[in-house]
């Protein structure tokens, strides 16, 4: 059922066919570049549905092929990355990519991942024209009247949390990066305090989670930032 179109971007041959493998073992479609400058122009001919992109290419930077193809496009962009190239990976989300996967990983990360994003895809279509409502599991916001419930009970959120929590929202399935929820939520006079970023965020689960311990909506990246995961 999947027959999504993947364009994977990785010179390293090994690597690439494991995830050729594995697409095609899954019923995916799949197209190769092993060039930076070869993705740009794989992604604007056959406009896939979903990008792997490996950031140490032999040409061009991953983050700037991120940077050309969002001139563009919105397709998710999901970037492998090695260890060492932490810093290369917040600037790729900072860049407009979707999420990451972090090398070594395994099949069954790939595919997850793949799985996120598709269900990311499935969401952006359904809210493409401004819903009143985001629902997500037990979490309800209401856009116009500014309030956010867990079933019935409406959350009593300050001002920033509520802020906060519809940013996430917005971007369910996407990991957001604390450059980018601070620039957005405090502008850009915050962009270093990510302590402050880590005090809200634990007021927010404690109102939203069940048990902020183990959070089900708000997923922590580690050194990176949170993402809004889409609850069943
Ligand atoms: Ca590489």
């Amino acid at each position: 059922m999947n027959k999504l179109q993947i364009l994977v971007v990785e010179d390293d041959t090994p690597i690439r066919n494991l995830i050729t493998t594995t697409l095609k073992a899954h019923d995916y479609r799949f197209i190769t570049s092993a060039s930076g400058q070869g993705a740009v122009m794989e992604s604007a001919s056959h406009n896939p549905d979903i990008i792997l992109l490996d950031l140490g290419l032999p040409d061009i930077d991953g983050v700037e092929v991120i940077r050309r193809i969002r001139s563009w496009s919105n397709v998710p962009i999901i970037v492998i990355s090695a260890r060492t190239e932490d810093n290369d990976k917040i600037d790729a989300l900072d860049a407009g990519a979707d999420d990451y996967l972090t090398k070594p990983f395994s099949v069954e990360e790939l595919l997850a991942r793949l799985r996120v994003t598709q269900r990311r895809l499935a969401l952006m279509q359904n809210v493409n024209n401004e819903q009143a409502t985001y629902q997500n599991g037990q979490l309800r916001i209401d856009y116009a009247v500014g309030c956010a419930y867990i079933g019935e009970d409406e959350l009593h959120l300050t001002a920033m949390e509520y802020k906060l929590l519809c940013l996430l929202a917005r971007n369910t399935g996407k990991v957001l990066t604390h450059r980018f929820i601070l620039q957005n939520v405090w502008g850009s006079s915050w962009e270093n305090d990510i302590g402050s970023l880590r005090v809200f965020m634990a007021t927010l689960r404690k109102k939203l989670e069940t048990a902020p311990g183990s959070p089900r909506y708000i997923q922590t990246h580690i050194g990176v930032g949170y993402r809004m995961q889409k609850v069943e």
